[in-house]
């Protein structure tokens, strides 16, 4: 199979070619899905006994599959939480999947999991977390807090007390939904305080002062956010932090999306308590400027981790050359064989230091700062609430659910922009109103009055 022939070259260099090209294209087609019906249709059998070819398969790629994802990194992707991967991420990406690094144990992927442990040192340094925390590099949000609530929940039940317990977790409202379902995988209990505004180390004082004597005793681990999805809110950590502290409970900060704005100093601040977690969650490819798929678990005492997730690699004892013992991702996180995915964000950091990480960050805050702005000067629109981080929601006066619905279409099937309505609790209700959320720093103030303009 690796034999080097001439047409394995011309697809290298096709396959090259087009990664350049799209890499260098700062803004791609907005893109738009089909069904897998028209799809289908479109391109026909692909996979058969004998193969349909490279570079027939890379055409129908081109000229109709590529064109069916929406591109996350388009300045007018303001949807849910775009992305926005540097070139010299995405670059080292292909050189990542070239490698063929199995980055799961230090003795096969040493020269990767190195990499990856400086960028994570960065990413432990905005935490504030003291000496000898340290976290891995996960799929995801998602994984890192399961990761994280598993740690936790093993961590509490070596206390015989609870051995036979089923867990409780408290987490607001504003939680992301996959505190919910990672609780469901784990097998524990949830309780949502009911605000999507920033919880409160009193409200959940108070919850926890209301708990019977069966629940208080199945709390293990409070869940705050450090940058809620929807709107951006920070929990107020030092608050939680101070009730955790007290009542013995595992303290965890779901920053997937916010743990960018660590590195920002106009809002660092917000974050005060977070260095007190004894887990964080961060996705650098949320605000980090990473490609799919990267996300971060940190713990304050990762020999809690290695005790909850270590699978044992006891044939790794094995190896004589002292060069084999070092950092095995696998043993702080719920995956096995896995990528090296924290070696393009490693070489972004290299390639341009970290104050234009600070930089970009800054800039995705001072964006949603200035569609605020321009939001309380126009006429149609007004803001549901102050802009938080990066995220903006505002409606669009006398706009009906079906409203935002068919704008959000219409700008989308002309490939102009893909802006998203979202759903804000409005007392008891729940209103349907329209949101920004900034990442890329190439996103500029028309694009934002051009959006606007749309709502006229
Ligand atoms: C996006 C997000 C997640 C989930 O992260 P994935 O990387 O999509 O798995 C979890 N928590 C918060 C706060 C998020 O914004």
């Amino acid at each position: 199979m690796h034999k080097i022939d001439i047409e394995l070259v011309e697809m290298t260099l096709d396959v090259m070619k087009y990664a350049i090209d799209r890499i260098s294209h700062t803004k791609p087609k907005v893109g738009k899905p089909q069904k897998a019906e028209e799809l289908k249709a479109l391109v026909g059998e692909t996979v058969t006994p004998k193969g349909i070819g490279g570079e027939y398969a890379f055409n129908l790629w081109k000229q109709h599959l590529a064109k069916a994802n929406v591109p996350v990194d388009h300045p007018r992707n303001l949807a849910f939480v775009p992305a926005a991967p540097t070139r010299a991420a995405v670059m080292f990406d292909l050189v990542t999947s070239a490698s063929s690094i199995h980055g799961a144990y230090w003795m096969e992927g040493a020269g990767g999991i190195f990499c990856e442990n400086e960028a994570m040192k960065w990413i432990v340094s905005l935490t504030g977390l003291p000496e000898g925390a340290f976290g891995v590099f996960t799929s995801g949000g998602t994984a890192a807090n399961l990761s994280a609530i598993v740690t936790a929940r093993e961590h509490w039940r070596e206390d015989d007390t609870y051995k036979r317990e089923k867990g409780l977790i408290i987490t607001s409202i504003g939680a992301h939904s996959s505190i919910k379902a990672m609780a469901k995988v784990a097998d524990v209990d949830i309780m949502l305080v009911d605000t999507e505004e920033k919880l409160s180390g009193k409200a959940l004082r108070e919850t926890i002062d209301n708990l019977n004597f069966h629940q208080r005793k199945r709390l293990f681990a409070v869940v705050a956010t450090g940058g809620t999805t929807n709107a951006g809110i920070i929990d107020d950590l030092e608050g939680i932090a101070e009730v955790c502290d007290a009542e013995k409970i595992w303290f965890h900060v779901d920053a997937a999306y916010g743990g960018g704005a660590l590195a920002a100093d106009s809002v660092r601040h917000l974050f005060n308590g977070i260095e007190r977690a004894d887990s964080i969650t961060i996705d650098p490819h949320k605000w980090m400027f990473s490609p799919y798929d990267c996300g971060a678990v940190i713990y304050r005492r990762p020999e809690f981790a290695k005790k909850a997730h270590s699978q044992d690699g006891s044939y790794l004892d094995i190896f004589k050359d002292e060069g084999a013992h070092g950092f095995n991702p696998t043993d702080y996180q719920i995956q096995l064989t896995r990528r090296v995915r924290g070696l393009p964000l490693w070489f972004s950091l290299a390639t341009h230091g970290t104050d234009k990480y600070k930089e970009s960050v800054e800039r995705g805050i001072e964006l949603a700062q200035i569609a605020g702005k321009m939001i309380e000067e126009d006429p149609n629109v007004e803001l549901v609430r102050e802009p938080s981080l990066s995220c903006v929601l505002y409606r669009r006066i006398g706009w009906k659910p079906e409203d935002y619905t068919h704008w959000t279409y219409e700008n989308h099937s002309k490939g102009f922009a893909l802006v998203t309505p979202t759903k804000w609790k409005n007392g008891d209700a729940f209103e349907t109103v329209s949101r920004f959320c900034f990442i890329n720093p190439d996103t500029t103030e028309e694009d934002i009055r051009m959006i606007l303009d749309t709502m006229a």
